[in-house]
């Protein structure tokens, strides 16, 4: 999943970003309002994390402009303020949820988690997979009630397919999603985490559909 932070502090932005690249989330990042309104229109991010107050654009407008252009990407506000009219001018632009400031790293991440189901319109929090079961809340697949020792990136690829399951997800659709901007995008590195999970999680968890990409069932 595929995260942009607009947000002008460079230490809270530092913050989220590598709390989240900690999860496994591919993070990019905009310190001001017109850098951030252009990489939310350049990429299909999973969901924005969005300052109100930020130079250039504030978040309110940004919100607003992406609504009339029709993107459905769920953007959290982070509200300086605890002034309600505040609250309601963002969700009244198109936001989908808020944050006050200061807050605790592990609300912004259950929230940052529910608004991703919600936007891959994944109500439940648990997947079924074949002969294991995807915990999203944990991030964490379960295989006889044991967590499979995979990484936060391996995780990612996991949870995206999961998400689009009995789809056939392209490669270009993974690259978009689980790679940032300063990701290293080497072309085998997909190739690589796959047959990790694979032999982690059995050949046929994952299954290539040449030409297309991979899918789980
Ligand atoms: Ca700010």
């Amino acid at each position: 999943m595929r995260v942009l932070v607009i947000e002008d502090e460079p230490d809270l932005l530092a913050g989220i970003a590598r709390a989240l690249r900690d999860e496994g989330y591919a993070v990019d990042t905009a310190a001001d309002g017109e850098d951030g309104l252009f990489k939310a229109e350049s990429w299909p991010y999973d969901l924005i994390l969005l300052d109100v107050m930020l130079p250039g654009r504030d978040g309110w407008e940004i919100v607003r402009r992406l609504r009339e252009r029709g993107r459905r990407v769920p953007v959290l506000m982070l509200t300086a303020r605890d002034a309600v009219a505040d609250r309601v001018r963002g969700l009244d632009s198109g936001a989908d949820d808020y944050l006050t400031k200061p807050f605790a790293l592990d609300e912004l991440l259950a929230r940052v988690r529910a608004l991703i189901r919600r936007g891959a319109d994944q109500p439940a929090p648990v997947i079924p997979l074949a002969d294991a079961v995807l915990d999203l809340r944990a991030r964490v697949v379960l295989r006889k009630g044991r967590p499979v020792p995979l990484t936060p990136r391996e995780y990612a690829l996991v949870e995206y397919l999961a998400l689009h399951r009995g789809c056939v997800v392209s490669r270009t659709d993974l690259y978009d999603h689980l790679f940032g901007e300063d990701d290293d995008t080497l072309s085998n590195l997909l190739d690589v985490h796959v047959s990790n999970i694979r032999r982690k999680l059995g050949h046929d968890f994952i299954r290539t559909r040449r030409g297309h990409g991979y899918c789980i069932e």
